[in-house]
């Protein structure tokens, strides 16, 4: 039996988690469960899967997840606030903690993990984008077991010989390629970008996802978050990564090895795959994806990505190269222009820009201590926030 911990439970990938391992109760018993603020969904998963622990950062929705519990009769125990899911990632009893938060909020919670040397069950790829190598120090040197769960990071684990060590660069891999659908807007015409709706970038042909992972799935900076991902997980440089788009989303991703062998990993897209993989690896359980139909799925295409429709890669790809604190201003100065275009104060075409503004106004340093990080992160944060308020100001 292995004790998980859900970080981010209420959301997409969470809910997927919770589908997985509600198949095989005889292996998996859920410890702790965590959401942010509406307990609704909280409230349900925790009088299904019974955990000693539920987490609401917000303080009034955790008071009412713990009276509506008690109401239940259940014994969990509701935490409040930010630092809970600090304590309930490193709890003892938790074997497995899956990365389900969104964005640079899941970092402190995930590093904790890591630190405490818990198998990791990677989704929150921001967590790893903005620490980068003092991320992959921590699990080294608690010997923690990072896994991706992100399908394409999971289908190059899947490629990979086995005695897979995140961090540590796999023997005779010539390149990485890793596939995108290309999102909504692959073929609108540029000029219509401008006038995207929130509603037409989340609505993604081929994944049901949260809305920041779908809007960064839009502008293809998703892909880009990807790249720094994958450098770290599988120790390649960013050179050696080369994103394909691949519209039916069947290919998951592709390991290109020396001697001209090509292993990629299909399925349907369903994130229950990945996530399922990761709980059981070494094995294999049922995960209640769909078997793959070839027939239905007829043809496989794949372009190479345009820079110049998806600005967005171009600039995770130089921060990439660049390191040091380069992806965590990439990183939240994406998250507060994704945010302010789900507000719609700003077109789809401005995520890009308001990005490169800021990666243009504070320069990247060396991304020594978690301190530097997260000053980088709240430097380029309030970067972007004046700039918005100063463009709301003009409009
Ligand atoms: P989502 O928006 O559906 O869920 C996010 C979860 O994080 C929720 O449980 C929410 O309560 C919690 N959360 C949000 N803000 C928080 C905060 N400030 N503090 C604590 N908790 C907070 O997102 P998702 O689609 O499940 O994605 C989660 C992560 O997994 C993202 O990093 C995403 O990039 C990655 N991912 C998702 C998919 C997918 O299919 N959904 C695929 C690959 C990777
Ligand atoms: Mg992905």
């Amino acid at each position: 039996m292995k004790g998980l911990c859900i970080l981010g439970a209420t959301g997409s990938i969470g809910v997927n988690t919770l589908d997985v391992v509600a198949r095989h109760p005889d292996r998996f018993q859920v410890v702790a469960l965590t959401g942010n603020c509406r307990t609704e969904t909280l409230l349900k998963q925790c009088l299904k899967h019974r955990p000693a622990y539920a987490v609401m950062v917000d303080a009034r929705a955790a008071s009412e997840l713990r009276r509506q519990l008690k109401a239940e009769g259940l014994t969990t125990e509701v935490l409040a606030g930010a630092e809970a899911l600090v304590e309930v990632a490193k709890l003892p009893e938790v074997d497995y903690v899956m990365a389900a938060i969104v964005g640079a909020a899941g970092l402190l919670p995930t590093l904790a993990a890591a630190r405490a040397g818990k198998r990791i069950l990677l989704a929150n790829k921001e967590a790893l984008v903005i620490s980068g190598p003092l991320f992959m120090d921590a699990v080294r040197a608690s010997g923690a077991e990072l896994l991706p769960i992100d399908s394409e990071h999971n289908a190059i684990f899947q490629c990979l010989p086995p005695g897979f060590r995140a961090g540590i660069a796999p023997p005779a891999v010539r390149r990485i390629l890793l596939t995108a659908s290309g999102g909504p807007f692959l073929t609108t015409p540029l000029e219509d970008l401008a006038k995207v709706t929130p509603e037409q970038a989340i609505a993604h042909p081929k994944w049901e996802m949260g809305k920041k992972i779908s809007v960064d799935s839009a502008t293809m900076m998703n892909k880009g978050l990807e790249v720094i991902e994958a450098s770290l997980l599988f120790a390649v440089p960013p050179e050696r990564i080369e994103v394909v788009i691949h519209p039916q989303s069947v290919i998951h991703s592709l390991v290109d090895y020396q001697d001209g062998s090509v292993l990629a990993q299909l399925g349907n897209p369903d994130m229950r795959i990945p996530i399922a993989y990761g709980l059981a690896w070494p094995e294999r359980i049922d995960s209640g994806a769909d078997a793959l139909d070839l027939f239905e799925v007829a043809r496989l295409d794949f372009q190479p990505p345009d820079f110049k429709r998806f600005p967005c890669l171009r600039l995770a790809f130089e921060a990439a190269r660049a390191g040091g604190t380069a992806p965590a201003l990439l990183n939240a100065a994406n998250e507060v222009a994704v945010a302010a275009f789900l507000e719609r104060k700003i077109p789809f075409t401005g995520i890009a820009g308001l990005i490169e503004h800021t990666l243009n106004a504070i320069p990247a340093a060396a991304a020594k201590d978690l301190e530097a990080v997260l000053a980088a992160d709240t430097s380029a944060r309030r970067f972007a926030a004046a700039q918005l308020a100063a463009f709301e100001e003009k409009r």
